[in-house]
């Protein structure tokens, strides 16, 4: 496996952060800039740099990434939420290790109806 790139924030938050749960390769913690009552970020312990590479999991280490999105965000109390990956710093990404957001709770759990329905009228 190639090693992570010196520097990376999120490798240094999983060899020393303060997790608000942890399992065997990935851990969540609170986004520092939340944007919805609930807003957690699942890091898987291995780094890959963007959600295009999610290949580099093993089958099983993916599948259980998935489920730890999804525990992470049953514990938290939510039952209906978002779940983001950004991909590539035009979509957003500005964290360049692999990390699925949880957002949930609140007014802020959805964009404004509004919107979407201009959308649909647009395309
Ligand atoms: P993205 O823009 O999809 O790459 O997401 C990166 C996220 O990391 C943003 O929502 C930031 O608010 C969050 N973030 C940046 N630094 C920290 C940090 N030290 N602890 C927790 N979250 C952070
Ligand atoms: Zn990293």
């Amino acid at each position: 496996m190639p090693s992570p790139p010196e520097g990376c924030l999120f490798c240094s938050i999983v060899r020393e952060g303060s997790y608000v749960r942890k399992g065997k390769g990935f851990v969540a913690i609170k986004d520092i800039n939340p944007k919805a009552e609930v807003h957690l970020l699942v890091l898987p312990e291995r780094h890959v740099d963007t959600f295009r590479d999610v290949g580099e999991f093993p089958a099983r280490e993916a599948k259980r990434m998935l489920e730890f999105v999804a525990d992470t965000a049953r514990e938290a109390g939510l039952t209906d939420y978002r779940v983001e990956v950004n991909v590539g710093p035009s979509a957003g990404q500005t964290v360049f290790h692999l990390h699925w957001h949880v957002l949930g709770g609140g007014p802020a759990q959805r964009e404004p109806a509004g919107d979407a329905e201009t959308a649909v009228v647009e395309l």
